[in-house]
């Protein structure tokens, strides 16, 4: 990859501590409001979201289509030192058969999930992205870091967005939580897939162990540089099979404020994703603070249940109904997303 895009990164990460000292104190505030002044935080957020793209709730289906990975970062359970999980890589077979199904629920979004995996067979990737989008089925890539060519190879297969969080904009505990790996890098990788043609979607895990106030105000102000089409916030929830199983959970309702200070910080994303780490009743919360989007899980039974990031009990698995019922509760309609 060439080297423009190292230097893209460093350069707009280097740029953020002069807007932290002027904007830290104010995001930070609104950071840890509660009460009235959290519900006023979450009604503006509403406002913006119905002024940038109305009412709607935008569904996608989720196939996790393999938890093989290469990498160990601490918080999750897919990190390749857990021996204790079983792992699977779908079968080309098994993956078109949950594809159909989007077209039985009239969902026109695949969102293709799996870790970051060395041996990733990208024949059966593009294969798979191609039978997606003959079937009018729009398609998003979640696969970790890739060869620059994959990436040029499954955009011309037809997939046409990408996602790629960068969990934290501290570079040293991005360093420590994710084996070593490194925040300009990932940032690179975000711009080449941009220059490509992809949309590109990134976000943050809030509540990360070892992260403060002052670096959740600066992921904001990252994401602000980035201007990502899709944008998300996880809670951060130890699974207990990681490195960090024995650390608390981060705080829901810190990571519902920053879902609304997203919404109305970045005028140029649509999609704010309603994380499933927010649990059943939290993810009508973040409906409620802004988000406008969900997926409904399509990954056959058992490879379910052995495909988790956070926590590994009691995983939320969304179902289409779930979704509609979610939506009605907070006055929203469910709308195709393309
Ligand atoms: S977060 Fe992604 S890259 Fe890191 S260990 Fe888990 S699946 Fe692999």
């Amino acid at each position: 990859m060439d080297k423009q895009y190292f230097i893209q990164a460093e350069t707009i990460l280097n740029s953020l501590g002069d807007i932290l000292s002027q904007k830290e104190n104010v995001i930070v505030e609104k950071l840890l409001c509660t009460g009235a002044d959290s519900e006023e935080l979450h009604r503006q957020a509403r406002i913006r979201r119905r002024q940038l793209v109305g009412d709607r709730v935008f569904v996608r289906g989720s196939l996790e289509y393999s938890n093989v990975c290469t990498n160990n970062c601490s918080f999750c359970g897919m990190a390749k030192s857990n021996q204790n999980l079983q792992r699977y890589r779908l079968s080309f077979d098994e993956m078109t058969k949950s594809i159909n199904l989007l077209k039985d629920m009239r969902v026109s979004q695949l969102h293709l999930v799996g870790g970051e995996d060395k041996d990733i067979n990208i024949d059966t990737i593009g294969k798979i992205v191609s039978y997606a989008t003959d079937r009018n089925i729009a398609v998003t890539l979640v696969l970790g870091e890739l060869k620059p060519d994959d990436y040029i190879y499954l955009y011309k297969a037809g997939a046409r967005r990408y996602i790629l969080k960068f969990e934290t904009s501290n570079a040293e505990t991005y360093s420590n939580l994710k084996g070593r790996k490194n925040l300009i890098e990932r940032l690179a990788h975000l711009f080449y897939l941009r220059e490509i043609g992809y949309k590109i979607g990134t976000g943050i895990i809030a509540g990360l162990p070892t992260t403060s106030l002052r670096d959740l105000a600066r992921d904001l102000l990252l994401l602000q540089r980035l201007a990502p089409d899709m944008a998300s916030v996880s809670v951060f929830s130890p699974n207990g099979e990681s490195a960090l199983k024995d650390e608390p959970p981060g705080s829901k309702d810190m990571a519902l404020n920053f879902l609304s200070l997203m919404r109305l910080s970045l005028e140029y994303t649509p999609i704010i994703t309603c994380s499933s780490s927010f649990g059943p009743n939290g993810q009508i919360e973040a409906l409620q603070a802004g988000a406008n989007l969900m997926s409904v899980h399509i990954t056959p039974y058992p490879f379910s249940d052995k495909f988790s990031m956070y926590t590994s009990v009691n995983r939320t698995l969304t179902q289409y109904n779930y979704i509609q019922l979610c939506s009605e509760k907070v006055g929203l309609k469910v709308a195709e997303y393309v």
